[in-house]
């Protein structure tokens, strides 16, 4: 900023215009360098539902930033935020409050016409009810062909694609089977090359393993992993199942409709048996919050209020009772 902020006494309206102007200016590069390097970029997301008189606050202040290309998985327990998040970023639903932007688009501002073309074309999902994923009268081609014979795709192409994707995904054997005749899994693979139809910039997965065993969870998101490999497509999985971070890159836990603590595996994501080196990290926001897990905030009495200390390579954290203030060096 420069200084040409009006001042008492300024020859009014053009020191007031250029004030007026400045902070346009100002608020502009902050919307932009929230989500810069992101291609989902959430910002203090609250979405609060009203039933029957009572608030009910499913995201509150959420942060999420995903960079082009990353393989996420958000974990958390039921009813703590995740299908909320999922169904903002969707665009199926709109936050209550903060900012939301997926590849270029602002979700809170989109007109319906750029809704139906961003649900078409920069995202895909995948839902954990198998059935809701396919159409059951088509056949695993016919449900892939779909979405770009919406797009306006040549029949040449349709079929060139179609291929590749259901090759890519290892289930070209069911190609010719309509969902009744495919097992769980191959109906969730098949499923991800439909919202891989039209090459979507982001792949949004919603409990994509919730009806499934194990083994054939493993498989799904071994596809997802291809999928992200191959196509270079950005995957977000939200799930309340932990082993998932076996076979993602980052691994970000939600609680209470917050971010709270992130896990990051080394070299990428390892062959599924969760050998690699895992990390875990606390999330600090943008306004420098973080959240403390709940056992150290047990352990140590920790409540209300806390004395912190800045020290030359750490924060310290102090329960903040009287007592303990004089005995703190
Ligand atoms: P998750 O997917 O992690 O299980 P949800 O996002 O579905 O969690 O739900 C978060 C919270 O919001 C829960 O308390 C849930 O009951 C509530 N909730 C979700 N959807 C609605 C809705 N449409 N109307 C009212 N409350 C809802
Ligand atoms: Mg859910």
């Amino acid at each position: 900023m420069t200084g040409v902020s009006g001042t008492a006494g300024d020859a009014g309206g053009t020191a007031s215009s250029l004030a007026r102007l400045e902070q346009a200016a100002a608020a502009t590069a902050v919307k932009e360098s929230f989500s810069a390097g992101s291609v989902i970029a959430c910002d203090r997301l609250v979405r609060i539902y009203t039933v029957e008189g009572v608030e009910i606050q499913a995201l509150q202040g959420l942060d999420l930033f995903i960079r082009p290309g990353e393989l996420t998985a958000v974990v958390g327990a039921s009813g703590s935020g995740k299908s909320t998040l999922l169904n903002i970023l969707s665009g199926l639903d709109r936050p209550t409050a903060g900012q939301v932007t997926v590849a270029g688009h602002d979700l809170l501002t989109m007109k319906p016409r750029e809704r139906l073309g961003y649900r078409r074309k920069t995202v895909g999902f995948i839902w954990q009810q198998t059935g809701r994923n396919l159409l059951s009268y088509l056949t695993a081609t016919e449900n892939v062909a779909l979405p770009m014979r919406f797009a306006g795709k040549t029949r040449r192409f349709r079929k060139t694609h179609t291929d590749e994707l259901l090759e890519m995904l290892g289930v070209a054997r069911c190609r010719d089977r309509y969902p009744g005749q495919m097992s769980g899994g191959e109906q969730q693979c098949v499923a991800i090359a439909v919202a891989l139809a039209n090459r979507p910039e982001v792949l949004l997965a919603d409990e994509p393993t919730g009806e499934l065993d194990t083994a054939t969870a493993a498989h799904v998101f071994g596809a997802l992993r291809t999928a992200n490999a191959e196509s270079g497509v950005t995957v977000l999985i939200v799930t309340h199942d932990h082993d998932v971070s076996a076979h993602v890159e980052r691994t970000i836990a939600i609680r209470d409709g917050r971010t709270s603590t992130e896990v990051l595996r080394d070299g990428g994501p390892d062959d599924g048996t969760g050998s690699g080196r895992a990390e875990e990290f606390a999330v600090l926001d943008r306004s420098g919050r973080l959240q403390l897990p709940r056992e150290f905030t047990t352990a140590l009495g920790l409540r209300d209020r806390v004395r912190l200390a800045l020290e030359p390579d750490h924060v310290g954290v102090w329960p903040g009772t009287p007592q303990q203030r004089e005995e703190k060096p």
